[in-house]
């Protein structure tokens, strides 16, 4: 049976919760356990799929094809463990699954409330696979004292009720500000969010402190008499230079020796952080630097993009330069030209996205790569709109376009090669879907194979002809064109095992120019950054070497 670490965050959000918690993931494997990291949302929305990036960032996809939360990308890039539908949950889905049970009578004429009916749905979700694994890390989203997290601050305390002692572990988060009028750091709000767990019967064990300035022994020690934990227990998280400094930093502070303290398990196993140490040096001892470009639509807020931000830097790490991002918002190239806007990087990304606005700017940004033998990215949308500018612009199809924007628009503008698709074959499940249909969990969502032409480029970066990788989308390039295209030189090098949706399209005469219908993004690692972006980044390398 696993061991419970249950995370939770007062004072404020945004604390980093999600990233303390894979970062001690990580530092638990180093030890040699098995881990396994789930967040609990206490949001309505059934899951985050149908939420605009700008309310909630990237959308994260699982191989299982659950849409969730983006931080479970920061559990996979740090411990390297694939998330699983099962690893989360928001008050939307936890309701809703009560409320089926109700429909169908399942609860057997009982009246239904949130404790127990609510909270026992909530500790079902939480124990499941629990003999999987040596740790199971819960996340709780949202700050302590929030109206709808109550359910599940009320679950986890009563789970370990129901556990024998010492199977779980409450760790809390908070700030430690600094008032720099008096020139001191205030404990105050961090009793006061431990206070208001301990209300609600829960102790923390173990405090991990936000600060911008060094706590000194005496304030650790304040902390931890007015919060009821042990010093050694509270644990300094200072800002870093680098996300994946986090386990080493963690580690000086003694993190992971206090959760196993606490455990009682001694002796305690060595760490091997070389893994960690190896990520830091590459980061930190760049040998050079290249500059790339991301023309996307929700350039406002970084986060909408988490997964591809972070691809680029572990794909700089491969070779050892810094990647320098600039955030190109495709809408300018409504009224300006691209070119001013391009020049001067060494390689440009489209990345994924949903409805017309911004998307003949793209299509621009593609044009611009092709012609100027510029290397191309284009992810999920960003390969859809190199289809279409390679079939406006070199086939001649004039009105080139996607289903997407008419159905939009609710016009008739566009030939769509890019067009709606309603049926698809997973294994040997079929999939069929009507543009009416829902809009929650309707895509084409999680891993599916992907064949590639032997003699490729992307061959030879994947260095295999059979892939697996991660979905999101409605639209598919139709294969009806494909032979006019490749004709010109756009390859279809990559598809569906059934040889009916094209998964990637290369230039046959252009230095790097590759569309993918996945997302690769949501693949990589920092100790195992994903081939595409490897060798996109010495694309780019390449092409800084020449200008
Ligand atoms: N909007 C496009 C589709 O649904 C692309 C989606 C995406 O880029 N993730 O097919």
């Amino acid at each position: 049976m696993a061991r419970y670490i249950f995370i939770t965050g007062g004072v404020v959000s945004s604390l980093g919760k999600g990233l303390s918690s894979a970062a001690l993931g990580a530092l638990l494997q180093a030890r040699g356990f098995s881990v396994r990291l789930r967040k609990l949302d206490p949001y309505l929305n059934v899951d985050p799929g149908t939420m605009s990036p700008f309310e909630h960032g990237e959308v994260f996809v699982t191989d299982d094809g659950a849409e969730t939360d983006l931080d479970l990308g920061h559990y996979e890039r740090f411990t390297g463990v694939a998330a699983r539908n099962t690893d989360s949950v928001s008050s939307g889905r936890i309701y809703s699954t009560v409320l089926e049970k109700e429909r169908r009578g399942d609860y057997l004429g009982k009246t239904i409330q949130v404790i127990p009916h609510v909270t026992n749905e909530i500790k079902d979700f939480i124990s499941i696979g629990d003999d999987e694994v040596d740790f199971m890390l819960c996340e709780i989203g949202g700050t302590v004292g929030d109206i709808e997290a109550l359910p599940f601050f009320e679950a986890i305390r009563q789970f370990s009720q129901d556990k024998p002692r010492g199977q779980c572990l409450f760790m809390h988060l908070t700030l430690i500000p600094y008032l720099a009028a008096a020139g001191e750091l205030k404990t105050k709000p961090t009793q006061h969010s431990v206070k208001e767990l301990r209300t609600i019967g829960i102790a923390p064990d173990v405090l991990v402190c936000r600060s911008e300035h060094p706590i000194p022994q005496k304030e650790r020690e304040k902390i931890a008499l007015f919060c009821n934990v042990r010093p050694e227990n509270v644990i300094a998280a200072y800002d870093l230079k680098s996300i994946y400094e986090a386990p080493l930093a963690f580690h000086r502070e003694g993190l992971d020796q206090a959760i196993l303290d606490a455990f009682n398990i001694a002796p305690a196993p060595k760490p091997d952080l070389s893994r960690w140490e190896d990520v830091a040096d590459r980061i930190f001892k760049p040998e050079g630097e290249v500059n790339i470009a991301i023309v996307g639509k929700y350039t406002r807020l970084e986060d909408a993009y988490k997964s591809i931000n972070e691809a680029l830097t572990h794909g700089g790490m491969a070779n050892r330069v810094k990647v320098n991002v600039k955030w190109v918002d495709s809408e300018i190239f409504d009224t300006e030209d691209p070119a001013a806007h391009l020049e001067g990087f060494h390689a440009i990304l489209v990345p994924g996205g949903f409805g017309e606005r911004g998307t003949e700017g793209k299509i621009k940004a593609a044009q611009f790569a092709r012609e100027h033998d510029v290397p191309y990215l284009g992810i999920c949308l960003g390969m859809q709109m190199a289809v279409i500018e390679a079939a406006r612009n070199v086939v001649g199809l004039k009105n080139a376009g996607s289903e997407e924007f008419d159905h939009e628009s609710g016009d008739n503008r566009f030939e769509p090669v890019v067009y709606h698709l309603k049926e698809w074959i997973q294994g040997n499940h079929t999939y069929r879907r009507k543009v009416s249909d829902d809009k929650g969990g309707t895509m084409r969502l999680g891993a599916y194979t992907a064949t590639l032409k032997e003699g490729s480029k992307v061959a030879e970066i994947y260095g295999t002809t059979t892939i697996e990788e991660r979905h999101r989308h409605r639209y598919e390039v139709d294969i009806k064109y494909r032979d006019q295209l490749e004709e010109k030189g756009l390859i279809f090098s990559g598809m569906s095992p059934d040889g009916r949706l094209p998964e990637i399209v290369e230039w046959k005469d252009h230095p790097w120019f590759i569309g993918v219908q996945f997302h690769p993004e949501l693949k990589s690692k920092p100790f195992a950054p994903h081939p595409l972006f490897a060798d996109f980044v010495r694309a780019a390398i390449d092409t800084s070497r020449l200008v």
